[in-house]
C-alpha cells in the first residue's frame, strides 16, 4: 500500500473516536495561545505594564507540536493558533510548517491564527505555504490616531501592509473589532463597508470582562443588540445560516454583499454548539473560556517522552468541560469576572 507521510492511505483516512464531553460535545477544535506576549498594549485587552510570563515557563515549539498533535490524533480538525500575538515568538513558522503535515495527512481540515497584522507583511506567503489559508486580523478603527491610542504601540500602516500581503498571497482574510464606546462607535459602518469593499467578512465583537487592565471596561462597554440596531438603520442586514462552528452569527448586509458576524457573549449563550478547548502557552488546558477550572499538560506531558499520560490528562479535562460560561460585568465591583487575560487564554 502506498505510504503517506509514514501512513498507509488505509490509515491516513481513518479518523478517530472525537473527544465528546458529558454534554456530547465533540471537541474538534483547539485554540493554542503560542505566547502571552504583543507588540500591541490594547487597551481593553492588557495594561501598559503587563508582566509577561518567564521563557522557561513555556512549552517549547516542539511541545506545542505534541500536544496539538495529540489533540489531532484524538480527533481535533481545526486547530487555531493565538496569543499574545503568536508572530512575535520566535521560530514560529516552524510550528507551522509542523503542523501542516496533519493537514497533508487528512487528519486536520484547517490551520489558521489569529493576529495583529503587524508581522503578516513578513510571514503571509510562508503561512500560505504551510497549508493556512484563512487569517483573522484583529483591528479595531482606520484611523491612524484612533489606531495609536487604542493599540497603545501599534502602527495602523503596517496592519494594511500587512492584511495587503496575506490577500496577495492568496489568503482569505476576516477583520475581527470590538466594539468599544465613545471610541470606534460611530466608525462601525465604515468599517464594514471597508472591509466588504475588499472582500473580507467582519465580525464584530464585545468587549469581555477578561483580567484586570488597570480601569473599568464598563466604561468601553457596547452591547451588540446596539451596534446591530443601528447598524441596521444604514444597511440592509439579512439573517443567514453560515456558521463557522463558533460563537458568531452571520448576517448579510444587502448594500455590500458582505458577511458581517456579531459575537456576543454578555448578551446571548452560546455555549450549547460549544466544539472548543484553549491550550495556553504554558500548557494548561482551559476547557471554557469564561470558567477558572484548567488542566495541567505541561507536567505530563514533561513526564514521559510516549504520549499515554498526555492523553490521558486530556480525556479527564475534557470529561471536566463545564456547560457554559457566565460572564458578567460586575457593575457593583467594577471588577472583571475572571483574572486572566484574554493575552493568556488565546483570543
Ligand atoms: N494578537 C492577536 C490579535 O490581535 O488578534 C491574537 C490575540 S488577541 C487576544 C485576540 C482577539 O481578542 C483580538 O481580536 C482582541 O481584540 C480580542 N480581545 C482581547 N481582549 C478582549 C476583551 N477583553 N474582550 C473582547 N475581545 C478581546
Amino acid at each position: 500500500m502506498m505510504a503517506v507521510k509514514g501512513m498507509t492511505i488505509h490509515q491516513a483516512a481513518v479518523r478517530p473516536a472525537p473527544l465528546v464531553d458529558p454534554f456530547g460535545r465533540a471537541i474538534t477544535y483547539l485554540r493554542v495561545s503560542a505566547t502571552d506576549r504583543c507588540d500591541f498594549r490594547c487597551v481593553y485587552c492588557m495594561a501598559e505594564n503587563m508582566a509577561f510570563l518567564p521563557k522557561q515557563d513555556l512549552l517549547t515549539l516542539e511541545e506545542l507540536d505534541r500536544v496539538c498533535s495529540a489533540f489531532v490524533t484524538r480527533g481535533v480538525r481545526k486547530l487555531r493558533i493565538t496569543g499574545g500575538e503568536p508572530l512575535v515568538r520566535r521560530g514560529i513558522m516552524g510550528l507551522f510548517e509542523s503542523l501542516g503535515r496533519h493537514l497533508r495527512a487528512g487528519m486536520l481540515d484547517e490551520l489558521t491564527l489569529t493576529t495583529n497584522g503587524s508581522q503578516l507583511a513578513k510571514y503571509a506567503a510562508s503561512l500560505k505555504a504551510c497549508g493556512v489559508e484563512r487569517v483573522n486580523v484583529s483591528l479595531d478603527t482606520l484611523d491612524p490616531d484612533k489606531f495609536r491610542a487604542v493599540t497603545r504601540w501599534g502602527d495602523l500602516g503596517k496592519v494594511m501592509a500587512g492584511i495587503d500581503a496575506a490577500q496577495a498571497a492568496g489568503l482569505k482574510v476576516k477583520i475581527n473589532t470590538v466594539a468599544l464606546r465613545d471610541v470606534n462607535e460611530d466608525e462601525l459602518p465604515h468599517l464594514v463597508a471597508w472591509a466588504h469593499g475588499r472582500a473580507m467578512d467582519i465580525t464584530l465583537i464585545e468587549v469581555m470582562p477578561l483580567g484586570d487592565i488597570g480601569d473599568a471596561r464598563l466604561d468601553q462597554y457596547l452591547p451588540l443588540s446596539l451596534v446591530r440596531a443601528r447598524l441596521g438603520e444604514r444597511f440592509t442586514l439579512e439573517d443567514i445560516d453560515y456558521r463557522t462552528g463558533g460563537p458568531a452569527r452571520y448576517v448579510r448586509v444587502q448594500e455590500t454583499g458582505g458577511r458581517l458576524g456579531f459575537i456576543t457573549p454578555l448578551t446571548h449563550n452560546f455555549c450549547e454548539s460549544c466544539n472548543r478547548v484553549r491550550l495556553t502557552c504554558t500548557g494548561t488546558l482551559y476547557m471554557c473560556l469564561g470558567q477558572e477550572d484548567a488542566a495541567d499538560l505541561r507536567t505530563p506531558l514533561r513526564m514521559s517522552e510516549s504520549n499515554g499520560l498526555l492523553d490521558a490528562a486530556i480525556e479527564s479535562a475534557i470529561a471536566r468541560k463545564p456547560k457554559g460560561h457566565d460572564f458578567v460585568i460586575d457593575r457593583r465591583h467594577r471588577r472583571p469576572s475572571l483574572s486572566r487575560h484574554m493575552s493568556v487564554t488565546g483570543g
